[in-house]
């Protein structure tokens, strides 16, 4: 009865009394020894991260002659976002007679894993393009740039990867940037002997705008000529109310002596940091009664007004609103439409001026990108609003899609169950690729035609369909709306984990994970109640899908030997050859020389669909393959090619499987030594070549071998 039970559990009906001798096997941990780490080894990898100057004090004349060594410094927020996801560099690449970019800072730049974007390089595109327009100046900069699309896409991971990506760039040597602090031990009224400027300010705001112009111009020069320089650089803006007072002051002091009063400032290196709240600030809206403009602009403080004896001073003004501190990075909001209306005014000033302006204090200049995330519904209300045509005039749209690419949506979730988080368990082959093609096909609008949702999927995912051609890129222009419905990657993941805390066997299989999909459905808030069914529906297709894939996947582990392959692939080339250059085949044995075997080529490509009127185009791209690797110097190898590989691997089944025992593999009962012996290779196999655990390996054996047997004997049976 094992066996059935075996087969139960892979269908995935529950463990009750699953009982079963292969027991979970963990991948043993690694079998390397801790090794010992000294305190000055710890201490030497963080001497290797030191940032050489970050405590050092320059001179503002020091720094004059640094900016003129490298005019980068001086580059605003939206350059320095702009050039950091440069640095991390461009590729480009054709799908399906398409060009597409690809920006690698968008996959995990920073290596450990955290974050990474994949399948939507088009909408990232469009984003790094908003960038770099406005790097240029060429009005983005003047706008909120608004993240949108459905629950669960990327735009969150977006804002994250943008921060850590400044703060990084922060940190070496192109991506740095300077701000200055003011001495002012000269007046008994401080309380401190040092003032930075609240806000991080560029020191060459600190020169009057004549002088500052002139610089400029010479900054450019260089930067053109030294650095390719592909956009102008300017310093906008006044000096913060807090520093121009002190200029001010020391002005005064010094009867306008623009240099006496520069030797009062210190320059230093800038490191942004959410943490410390240095040029990168998030922003999330509390519910609408309890929105505080002071939250953005910031507000008084009502010690330092009891300090300086005047609710104008701007000395007693706090500049830790989030646009503040948002200075020289990013401003990342989540949910920014739900702002009430006034503040959404505040975003107006700060995009459209580069101003912000708090109560009783006067303007603030700021240089920061502002970045926001919204849902359809809160976007559809606010577009709607004809109050707020300003408001949406000011923003610049991206649209953030789920993915519809099956590939790209697997690496999502296997991004997510890696590591730690699985608990060393098993996740056996197809599980999260078939999680991902239900998600995408619910995503799909229906292709019309004879075409179904599944092939539409396969499509999309850059596979062929045997015996037609089909314009991919013309489908996806008349389905517009795709990427904007369907079933979020959160609801996949959360079901995954779930199937992974209910496993008692070390190993859940996609049987298991579309139950859940499947049972969970009207629990979920994400779920649009009304398309549960077709969900359901969907989840049908997929494990039809499912079937077929791992009954080819036993037959290919039943009839593999690369021995075999590689002859019956030497074989079927030989006669190709001969036949596209109307010569005859060498017999080895005989010498003699004989027609090429048209029956022998047609069973192989029969195999895989490949009618009489597409054989010659089949066989003439067969040849090129193998010539392209001659001329690269690579041997022949069937395995290497796809089609290939599977049109020689089912004729190898078709010759093998009059030998198999198939009432063996049916049969509860298989006591034959034989088959046991052979089963006990096969799972070998599944396990060495195709990823799977001794739980998972047994399981498809039982399940998706029966199958195959029971279609072989129906087809015996009708012979
Ligand atoms: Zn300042
Ligand atoms: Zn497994």
């Amino acid at each position: 009865m094992r066996e059935q039970v075996g087969a139960e559990r892979w269908r995935g009906s529950g463990g009750a009394g699953a009982s079963s001798s292969s027991s979970p096997s963990p991948s043993a941990s690694a079998s390397e020894p801790l090794r010992t780490l000294s305190i000055q080894e710890i201490v030497r990898q963080a001497q290797r991260e030191r940032i050489p100057d970050k405590y050092r004090a320059y001179s503002f004349a020091e720094y004059v002659e640094m900016v003129l060594e490298d005019p980068r410094i001086v580059r605003n927020a939206y350059q320095r976002l702009y050039d950091m996801i440069l640095s991390h560099g461009v590729e480009t690449y054709k799908r399906q007679g398409k060009e597409y970019v690809h920006y690698k800072f968008f996959d995990d730049p920073f290596g450990d894993g955290a974050d990474a974007v994949f399948g939507i390089d088009e909408a990232l595109k469009d984003l790094v393009d908003i960038f770099e327009a406005a790097a240029k100046g060429l009005g983005p900069e003047r706008r909120i740039i608004l993240l949108h699309g459905p629950v669960a896409t990327a735009k969150s991971t977006i804002g994250r990867l943008l921060r850590r990506g400044l703060e990084e760039y922060s940190k070496t040597p192109e991506g740095r940037l300077y701000t200055f602090e003011w001495d002012v031990s000269a007046f008994d009224d401080e309380p401190a002997d040092t003032v930075p400027c609240p806000i991080h300010e560029e020191p060459l705001r600190l020169l009057p705008l004549p002088v500052r112009k002139e610089l400029l111009k010479r900054l450019n020069r260089i930067f053109k000529e030294r650095f390719n320089g592909p956009y102008e650089l300017d310093v906008e803006g006044d000096l913060c109310p807090k520093c121009r007072f002190y200029f001010n002051r020391y002005m005064a002091r010094y009867n306008d002596d623009l240099e006496k009063v520069l030797q009062h400032v210190t320059v230093r290196r800038l490191i942004l940091s959410e943490q410390d709240r240095k040029g990168i600030a998030t922003f999330e809206p509390k519910d609408k009664k309890n929105q505080d403009e002071e939250e953005l602009t910031g507000g008084m403080n009502w010690r330092l007004v009891q300090v300086y004896g005047s609710d104008s001073d701007p000395r007693a003004f706090n500049y830790d609103g989030e646009l503040c501190v948002a200075n020289r990075g990013l401003f990342d909001g989540e949910e920014l439409l739900k702002l009430q209306e006034e503040f959404l005014y505040d975003f107006l000033h700060a995009t459209q001026e580069h101003v912000i302006k708090p109560k009783k204090n006067p303007r603030i200049y700021i240089d920061t990108v502002i970045l926001g995330r919204t849902n359809n519904p809160e976007y559809r209300r606010v577009k709607a609003n004809e109050r707020m045509e300003a408001f949406n005039d000011r923003t610049r749209k991206v649209d953030i899609p789920y993915v519809l690419r099956v590939s790209d949506e697997q690496k999502i979730y296997e991004k997510f169950f890696q590591g730690p988080r699985i608990g060393g368990k098993h996740i056996a082959p197809h599980t999260l690729e078939m999680a991902a093609l239900w998600a995408v096909l619910t995503r799909l609008e229906e292709p019309g035609g004879d075409l179904t949702r599944l092939q539409k999927a396969k499509l999309y995912n850059g596979e062929a369909i045997i015996g037609r051609s089909v314009d991919v890129q013309k489908l996806k222009e008349e389905a517009k709306n795709e990427g904007f419905f369907g079933v979020s990657p959160r609801y996949v993941i959360d079901m995954i984990s779930k199937a992974l805390v209910n496993d008692k066997e070390g190993c859940i299989n996609p049987y298991i994970v579309l139950r859940m999909l499947e049972d969970n459905l009207k629990d979920h808030s994400t779920i649009d109640e009304s398309r549960i069914d077709e969900y359901k529906e969907l989840i049908e297709v997929v494990r039809e899908e499912l079937s077929q894939v791992c009954q080819e996947e036993v037959r290919r582990v039943i009839s593999h030997d690369p021995k075999e392959l590689h002859e019956i692939g030497q074989k079927y080339f030989d006669h190709v050859l001969a036949y596209l250059n109307d010569e005859k085949v060498l017999d080895k044995y005989t010498g003699e020389e004989r027609e090429p075997d048209e029956e022998f080529m047609r069973s192989i490509e029969k195999q895989i669909g490949i009618t009489e009127a597409q054989k010659d185009d089949f066989r003439q791209e067969i040849a090129n393959w193998i010539s392209e690797r001659a001329r690269k110097g690579e041997s022949f190898n069937p395995e290497d090619n796809d089609r290939l590989r599977r049109a020689l691997e089912r004729k190898l089944w078709e010759d093998k499987k009059r030998n198999i025992n198939f009432s063996a593999m049916v049969s509860d009962l298989s006591t034959d030594p034989e088959h046991k012996k052979r089963k006990a290779q096969w799972i070998e196999r599944l396990k060495r070549e195709f990823g799977y655990c001794d739980v998972c390996a047994e399981n498809v054996i039982d399940h998706a071998g029966a199958e195959v047997a029971r279609e072989e004997l129906r087809r015996r049976e009708r012979a």
